[in-house]
């Protein structure tokens, strides 16, 4: 498939080529305990003991996505649509993700448009393709863009428009303590990009005169 939609994970194997060995779970375990350590608490006291179990068991949700392939999460696709090509528009996709900088979370809501050029995909792999992406290490701008490149790649519409806003916990909770600061991405590609009238609508139908200002 194109390299646009390699994961990043693909990438490091690459680069890494065979020198990649997953640590055993005892020993993410064995982490977990050294950060309690290095906490200031007693890993071996009653309230701690399952933690770095539960803590390693976490991570394999949080970072469920590495294991999956975006690319054939879109992979069923319907081509007998009545010949539909209106804008299609799944707005308020509850976004789940770690920031790759803390490994904190981030959390807010996708926005999906396209334009569909004679394949259209059920709605629910699109809410699954954001799922993928999310359940990695992140920062907002790449996710934003991994899931526009990805439906531009496969699906091959006439225009894409992925929004993102999010809360980043690194900043809510820590350094400098903004709480009510989300972060608003946008990538939109082909008529997206190219046509204001088409950028207008998809702004106006996911909620908002919200002044997003595509990236280039
Ligand atoms: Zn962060």
């Amino acid at each position: 498939m194109d390299t646009v939609v390699e994961s990043r994970r693909t990438e490091s194997a690459l680069a890494n080529k065979g020198k990649y060995r997953r640590p055993s779970q005892a020993e993410a375990e064995a982490a977990v305990r050294t950060l309690i350590e290095w906490a200031g608490d007693n890993p071996d006291r009653e309230g701690l003991a399952g933690t770095p179990e539960r803590v390693v068991r976490a991570y394999e949700e949080f970072f469920a996505g590495y294991n999956e392939d975006p690319v054939a999460v879109l992979a069923t696709t319907f081509e007998e649509t009545a010949e539909y090509d209106e804008m299609i528009v799944l707005r308020d996709i509850r976004l789940e993700s770690h920031c790759e900088h803390h490994l904190v979370p981030i959390l807010g809501k996708a926005h999906i448009g396209y334009l569909p050029a004679g394949r259209v995909v059920g709605i629910s792999k699109l809410a699954r393709l954001v799922e993928v992406f999310a359940k990695r290490m992140q920062i907002q701008e790449a996710l934003t863009s991994q899931i526009a490149d990805t439906i531009q790649d496969v699906l091959k519409p006439r225009g894409v428009g992925v929004v993102i806003e999010a809360a980043h916990q690194c900043m809510t909770t820590r350094g400098i303590r903004k709480p009510n600061v989300s972060m608003v991405t946008s990538r939109m590609l082909g008529s997206f990009r190219e046509d204001r009238t088409t950028r207008q609508e998809f702004l106006s139908v996911i909620g908002g005169q919200r002044n997003v200002s595509h990236e280039s």
